[in-house]
């Protein structure tokens, strides 16, 4: 996949004005940054063009403005990036017109430049000519850095790589390098593990994947749908019990792909929704009608270990239980350690994405054992649901 794409090993930035994009979208709390994990991400591209002598001027957004709002202005995330960087990062209160112009025409070769939120301009989401136009003329090439924000045809995501020369940045390629080994070119046999509360957000992701792996383990609430779709007992758990049909079209469709279709055999259940609430393992036959399932249960995560050890390539989405809450985040990491221990023994190639996974393979403490870890939360989820992605498109060699 990487092959088709523009790198910064094709072109020599020395002396050219870099419009570099980025995700600079941290958590913030009253003005501070509260976690640097995205700016260490693009740090590296960012010390790469500039110590090549390329000008860096940084595109990114942050929150969702409308219009111009201090509380959302990306200065603050300058200072914190000119930190993890050891190195000054200016800042210009504007990304277009005068202001923007006079700081990038001051700068001098290896100068690193944080232009204000695009988000502030109400054409970025627009995806504007004009406003293209405008961002355009502050730079000779266009590299995108992020791939977290590919998933929108924003100006400054999509619109500037047909404008000007577009190159993938380092943190963008090592993204699709590492996408590419988990589902378009994987070693087989792949397994998928998809977790998390709902069916309905899932759908596409659930229909595409059973066309591409060769084991598919549902967990979480979503596995309820499918359970009680099967005719299973499921109490009062979390369910879209009218999703019935769908989850039984989905099974179907793996089917006829020759894909398996691994669903719990066993659940923790409790009688309420808190941390610690005393549970009790039962098999899917003698689940309490009052109960709620919360986790798989220990046959399930011996089942879901065996199709582990029988997968070569693995991609993850979603907890397998209510994991935010001991001890139901028992199944969630017991997987995640196991398939961090595949993939250290170089059994396994682990790719796993979307906003509570990562969380989840952090409090499993597992996160650097993967092969990969994507913090990108909506672009990471339309990958997997096999949709092409217009900020990685415009890259590609044309
Ligand atoms: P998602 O955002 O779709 O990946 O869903 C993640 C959420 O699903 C987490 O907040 C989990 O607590 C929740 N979840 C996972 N399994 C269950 C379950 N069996 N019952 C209720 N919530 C669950």
């Amino acid at each position: 996949m990487t092959q088709t794409f523009r790198t910064l090993d094709d072109v020599d930035v020395k002396g050219k004005r870099v419009l570099l994009r980025v995700d600079l979208n941290v958590p913030m709390e009253n003005g501070r940054v509260t976690d640097t994990t995205r700016l260490e991400r693009v740090s590296p591209t960012i010390a790469e063009i500039s110590g090549k002598g390329g000008k860096v001027i940084l595109l990114a957004h942050l929150g969702r403005p409308k219009g111009r709002d201090p509380k959302e202005s990306l200065k603050p995330v300058a200072d914190a990036l000119s930190q993890v960087m050891g190195k000054p990062v200016r800042f210009a209160e504007d990304c277009v017109g005068d202001v923007a112009q006079k700081a990038v025409a001051a700068m001098k070769d290896g100068d690193i430049l944080c232009l204000e939120n695009t988000r502030f301009h109400k054409e970025e989401e627009k995806n504007d000519p004009a406003f293209v136009d405008e961002l355009a003329k502050l730079g000779d090439i266009w590299v995108n850095d992020a791939f977290s924000a590919a998933h929108r045809a924003h100006a400054s995501t999509e619109g500037l790589g047909h404008k000007l020369p577009a190159y993938a940045g380092r943190t963008m390629q090592a993204e699709l390098d590492a996408l590419g080994k988990a589902l378009e070119s994987p070693t087989k046999p792949v397994i998928a593990i998809i977790g998390g509360a709902k069916v309905s957000t899932k759908i596409d992701l659930l229909q595409n994947l059973v066309s591409k792996v060769d084991a598919l383990v549902i967990g979480g609430g979503m596995a309820n749908t499918f359970l009680h779709a099967q005719g299973v007992g499921i109490g009062k758990s979390l369910a879209e019990k009218e999703l019935a049909a769908t989850a039984l079209r989905i099974i179907e469709k793996a089917d006829a792909a020759n894909c398996a279709i691994i669903l719990p055999v066993d659940a923790v259940v409790a009688y309420h929704f808190s941390a610690n609430a005393p549970s009790h393992a039962y098999g899917l036959d003698a689940i309490p009608v009052e109960g709620m399932i919360l986790d798989v249960g220990p046959q399930s995560i011996a089942r879901i270990h065996a199709a582990i050890d029988d997968a070569a390539t693995l991609v993850w989405n979603g907890p397998l239980g209510a994991f935010e809450m001991t001890p139901f985040d028992h199944g969630t990491v017991a997987a995640a350690r196991h398939a961090a221990e595949r993939t250290k023994a170089r059994k396994l190639v682990s790719v796993a994405g979307g906003g509570d996974t990562v969380a989840a393979l952090n409090q499993a403490g597992v996160a650097g054992d993967f092969t990969y870890v994507s913090t990108a939360g909506g672009a990471f989820l339309e990958w997997m649901e096999g949709k092409p992605l217009p900020g990685v498109q415009v890259l590609r060699n044309r």
